[in-house]
């Protein structure tokens, strides 16, 4: 995602990284590599005035904390204005009010507005069990209304039908009055966009604006518009009260200049991204992931919803139950949780995507090696039940018996087991037993939030 802004940040931020010392003329020359990053980057000139303004500010004012190099101080900056100009945290959709709760989506045409329809409704649907009804007033172009009428079908959605000689206002109101009806939940309403502002275009949807009071009111601007975005953001933002903002294409080359603009210009949050064509391409916009992916700094929430995804969660839980018991998480506990790791990708991967790889206690890093995983599976998978459940009974000859059975060595027998008590002790103090926990204590084992 913004290759071309990740990479050049990077590159600018290499050299700062290793210095001991922050002075006026390193963060100067620093930022003015960023800057150019950033102008590359097609961010809105002042923005970039103001970020840089921003981390000059705090870079000299910066007490030096200990744990952190000068260089990587400023880079924090960055990363923490980066976090600040794209919103602090995500916010999602605010749909309490009497249903049907109205979604009146703006942008301009191309921007990926029907896509966005179709995809909110079904990540409303499936996500928050919403009955979720779309209908399009765009009367200039049927094509569009029967596009919505296509995607709608695909996703289940309640379509709404409306005729090219309606007027919009009009196929509005009764689609809503037909949503009460129907006791829809949600309705999102797709309008026509030019393909620059007009004013008859703003006019028309001030006036649907006014006839139907949306509770969300949605600005869809294409990420790869750049500089563009912050302009159409700014007209959209004047004529209409918006209450979020949808970036779409993310996926595409784009620069990652309206990701830093929109919300800077118009003061309204970035809530969801598009990040492909198909209908389940959405996801929620968090400044902080996309800031740490803009930075390369791993992205350590996206690894445990992996986690949440991919683990087999009635083992999870079963194990939970059984180490809040107080009983003990023996080897047959062990291999569930090798295997686990190994349909990850392996532990490598796994930590990869772990900020600050060297905080993590040395005890997990000795772990890492991925060819030792099947290594230990071969070796429990030599033991009979009982020495997996009680592995103090394995004495010099069982351990040869099975050093043998699985062509290791006592000493790679003797090195799992020790593996296996430090994970016990892990396991107990993160309580649940599964591996997202384990994940999460890694973390909150991490000072502060610390992105090295
Ligand atoms: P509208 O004119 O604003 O309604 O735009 P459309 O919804 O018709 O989308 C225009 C084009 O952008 C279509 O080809 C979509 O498939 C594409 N598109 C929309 N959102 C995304 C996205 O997040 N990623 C990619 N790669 N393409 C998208």
């Amino acid at each position: 995602m913004f290759d071309n802004l990740s990479d050049r940040l990077n590159e600018s931020l290499k050299k700062i990284r290793g210095q001991g010392r922050l002075t006026e003329a390193n963060i100067e020359e620093t930022m003015r590599e960023v800057r150019m990053a950033l102008l590359e980057a097609d961010v809105a000139l002042p923005v970039v005035r103001d970020f840089i303004g921003h981390v000059k500010t705090r870079g000299l004012g910066q007490e030096v904390q200990t744990s952190l190099t000068p260089g990587q101080a400023l880079i924090k900056i960055v990363r923490d204005e980066l976090v600040a100009l794209m919103g602090e945290a995500n916010q999602g959709l605010d749909l309490s009010v009497t249903p049907p709760a109205v979604i009146l989506m703006a942008g301009l045409q191309g921007a990926g507005k029907t896509t966005t329809v179709a995809k909110l409704g079904r990540w409303l649907r499936e996500r928050q069990k919403k009955k979720v009804g779309v209908v399009s007033v765009d009367v200039y172009r049927p094509a569009a209304i029967l596009q919505l009428q296509t995607l709608a079908a695909e996703q289940e959605l309640e379509f709404i039908a409306s005729e090219p000689d309606q007027r919009p206002v009009d196929i509005a109101t009764a689609a809503l009055d037909l949503a009460r009806k129907k006791h829809l939940d949600v309705l999102i309403i797709d309008t026509a966009g030019r393909l620059a502002i007009d004013e008859k275009m703003m006019g028309e949807i001030r006036a649907l604006h006014a006839a139907v009071d949306p509770v969300e009111t949605l600005f869809v601007v294409d990420s790869m518009t750049g500089q563009d975005a912050a302009n159409t953001a700014k007209a959209f933002n004047d004529a209409l009260p918006l209450t979020g903002v949808v970036l779409t294409k993310t996926d595409g080359d784009s620069r990652g200049g309206a990701a830093l603009s929109v919300r800077h210009v118009t003061g309204k949050p970035i809530k969801f991204m598009g990040v492909g064509e198909k209908a389940d391409a959405l996801e929620l916009f968090h400044p902080d992931r996309v800031a740490s992916r803009i930075l390369g700094m791993g992205d350590m929430l996206s690894l445990i919803e992996e986690v949440e995804r991919k683990v087999d969660q009635k083992k999870a839980e079963k194990l939970a139950k059984k180490i809040k018991k107080g009983k003990s998480f023996d080897l047959a506990d062990f291999k569930d949780q090798i295997v686990q790791m190994n349909n990850m990708g392996g532990v490598k991967s796994m930590l990869e995507k772990l900020p600050g790889m060297g905080n993590v206690p040395q005890a997990a890093r000795g772990q890492v090696d991925d060819k030792m995983l099947g290594r230990l599976v071969a070796i429990i998978d030599s033991m009979t039940p009982r020495e997996r459940q009680f592995p103090a009974t394995l004495n010099g000859s069982r351990k040869r018996r099975i050093a043998q059975g699985s062509g290791t060595h006592i000493q790679d027998i003797n090195r799992l087991l020790k593996q296996h008590k430090q994970m016990q002790k892990m396991m107990k103090k993160f309580n649940k037993g599964n591996m997202m926990n384990l994940v999460r204590g890694i973390k909150g084992n991490m000072p502060g939030r610390m992105p090295f």
